[in-house]
């Protein structure tokens, strides 16, 4: 692969930023990644299963993770890529808060760090220092840069200038909408099941079923497909464009998260809310942008620059 001035050799391992210390670990992250992957696995056992719990965690990676954590943290809030009612925006939020992939202000921060040092020392999850760290080490090390009120200042100032993304912050909000969100599900089942007149038990088995796997393995599934943009798809695919890192167009990360694996294409032209360049890098995620564009629900939706457009190679493979 041509390496051209300016661009990180991935041959060569990068070292962690320097503010990260290894020996310290952010016990609230590790803890909640710990426990939520224990109860996903309580899926396995027959007394949790039921197929309607299965459609809802398959359905929910694309509610929550398309809508709450795509859509709306990534396209919509990071990078100001369109511009919805703000009933709605809140609606898709509440979806990102139920993927406990922390606040909106968190995660827009963290993800404006990693646009303005992609691949270098100071990504703060460039899988160049290593696969797992880029997948899911990052967050369970302490690193002094991502400490909140100091990256909030510099990344988010415009994100807590809104009156509920700062009740997120400071009040009880955030639990108690995660806690809610639990509750709807075993309440659903437990409502369901005694409807069809199945007795208390089964009704509370058929609730427990959906908790299991409408919450924890649908949360255990995105952090996945979302870790695996900042791992795989700055490891392996192909580059439509120079962008001077390693950001890759993943037709597979593609797949799992509705559009956000044309990864290359996003770092080449941030603020695009279509990730999807060529015809056949399929972006549902701006199909459904498009929609809400329809319907007048979505306007100043930004596209690819026409500049960036033109350097877009002919040919597959060819040098950007
Ligand atoms: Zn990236
Ligand atoms: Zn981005």
């Amino acid at each position: 692969m041509h390496v051209s001035a300016g661009q990180t050799d991935r041959a060569t391992r990068l070292q962690l930023p320097a503010s990260v210390n290894r020996r310290r670990v952010v016990w609230s992250y590790a803890i909640t990644v710990a426990v939520y992957h224990a109860i996903a696995v309580l899926a396995l056992v027959p007394w949790f299963f039921s197929w309607t719990g299965v459609a809802l965690a398959i359905g929910g990676v694309y509610v929550f993770g398309g809508l709450g954590i795509n859509l709306c943290y990534h396209r919509l809030l990071t990078h100001r890529g369109l511009v919805v009612p703000k009933w709605l925006e809140y609606a898709f939020a509440i979806l990102g808060v139920c993927s406990m992939q922390d606040t909106p202000a968190r995660w827009v921060a963290v993800h404006r760090r990693h646009h303005e040092h992609s691949d270098r020392r100071d990504d703060p999850h460039s899988p160049l220092a290593g696969f797992l760290w880029g997948h899911v080490g990052w967050m369970l090390a302490e690193n002094a840069d991502l400490v909140r009120l100091r990256i909030y200042d510099r990344y988010a100032k415009d994100i807590l200038r809104d009156p509920f993304y700062r009740r997120l912050e400071r009040t009880l909000l955030y639990p108690v909408i995660v806690v809610s969100s639990w509750a709807v599900f075993f309440l659903a089942g437990l409502g369901a099941g005694l409807l069809a007149g199945n007795g208390a038990a089964a009704a509370a088995q058929f609730g427990a079923s959906l908790l299991i796997w409408g919450v924890f393995v649908r949360i255990v599934l995105v952090w996945h497909i979302t870790w695996s943009v900042n791992s795989l798809a700055h490891v392996w695919g192909y580059q439509n464009y120079d962008t001077g890192e390693q950001s890759r167009n993943n037709w597979f990360v593609a797949i799992l998260t509705s559009g956000e694996g044309w990864h290359n294409n996003h770092h080449a032209d941030a603020r695009s809310a279509r990730h999807g360049h060529r015809w056949w890098e399929i972006d549902l995620i701006y199909a459904f942008v498009r929609g809400l564009e329809a319907v007048g629900l979505a306007k100043d939706v930004c596209r690819p620059d026409r500049r960036t457009i033109a350097r877009l190679p002919k040919r597959l493979g060819s040098t950007p």
